[in-house]
């Protein structure tokens, strides 16, 4: 059975004050989500997306990982709408969100904001996500190149997030993957300050743990201007393992989430919104 060897680290950077971004990095899901909003709202959306999609991917380990990934969008758009009736404060509160699930045979990518999933297979970087951001519809209709919509001053305008104000609709795809693939997910405090030439030399160092390392230090190096996460997940093909992860950024506080009680197995074995 296909499943991650995970590793990730989140890091503040050498700028901002507090880090939004969440990730969590398991055998069977891994993710990265970036927050924005002032009064600590970030955060909290960040979590709550890291949260919502972690504990629906635990309570139903069999389910299909592209209707679970879509779920796990349209349940997070409801918490986020719940914690901004809560405290207005967190009025325009959102957050990106990039994750891999797989059930042991298929590997499912969903995909909202300008966080990014790369493939690295045989020493080439290939990204697999489409940023939803203002740059990348210039990039498709020809008026930018990549290189200068990396520099452009607006390249930080995101189209579409997960937020309280619209359902989001997630960019959902199956992967073609197989043992010996490699993935790195990241929010752009990463590949907004490092080169793609520089994340593949990143990526080859064979511990998992290591390469996310040298990615978040690379980031730090160039002046870790952003919150900056990087997760780098090895396809392995293994028996089943128990069902586990490392909870990175906001997410490893836990009173960040809206709602936790909101997911839970409903009786007929389906998860749902309280
Ligand atoms: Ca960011």
């Amino acid at each position: 059975m296909l499943r991650f060897v995970s590793a990730g680290r989140s890091d503040v950077g050498l700028v901002r004050g507090n880090n939004e971004d969440s990730g969590f990095a398991g055998p069977y899901l891994s993710l990265v989500a970036d927050g924005v909003g002032g009064a600590a709202a970030g955060e909290v959306a960040s979590a709550t997306a890291a949260y919502v999609a972690s504990a629906l991917s635990m309570a139903e380990p069999g389910a299909d990982v592209l209707d679970l990934l879509a779920r796990a969008v349209r349940l997070t758009h409801e918490q986020l709408r719940v914690g901004t009736a809560q405290d207005p404060r967190r009025t325009g509160m959102g957050t990106t969100f990039t994750a891999l699930l797989t059930d042991g045979s298929r590997v499912a990518l969903g995909h909202v904001g300008d966080s990014r999933c790369y493939l690295f297979r045989d020493g080439e970087l290939t990204q697999l996500t489409r940023d939803h951001t203002f740059v990348q519809t210039l990039v498709d209709s020809g008026v930018l190149t990549l290189e200068e919509a990396r520099h452009h001053p607006r390249r930080n305008v995101v189209m579409q997030a997960l937020d309280a104000e619209t359902p989001a609709r997630p960019d959902l795809q199956l992967l073609d993957l197989r043992p010996g693939d490699r993935l790195m997910l990241c929010s752009d405090g990463l590949t907004d300050l490092v080169e793609d030439e520089q994340v593949a030399l990143g990526l080859e160092h064979a511990d998992p743990e290591e390469a996310a390392g040298a990615l978040v230090d690379a980031a730090l190096a160039a002046g870790g201007s952003d919150n900056v996460t990087c997760l780098v997940c090895d396809v392995v093909d293994t028996p089943r393992v128990v069902p586990d992860g490392r909870q990175l950024g906001a997410f490893g506080d836990p009173w960040l989430v809206v709602d936790p009680a909101a997911v839970h197995a409903a009786p007929a074995g389906g998860v749902t919104a309280s």
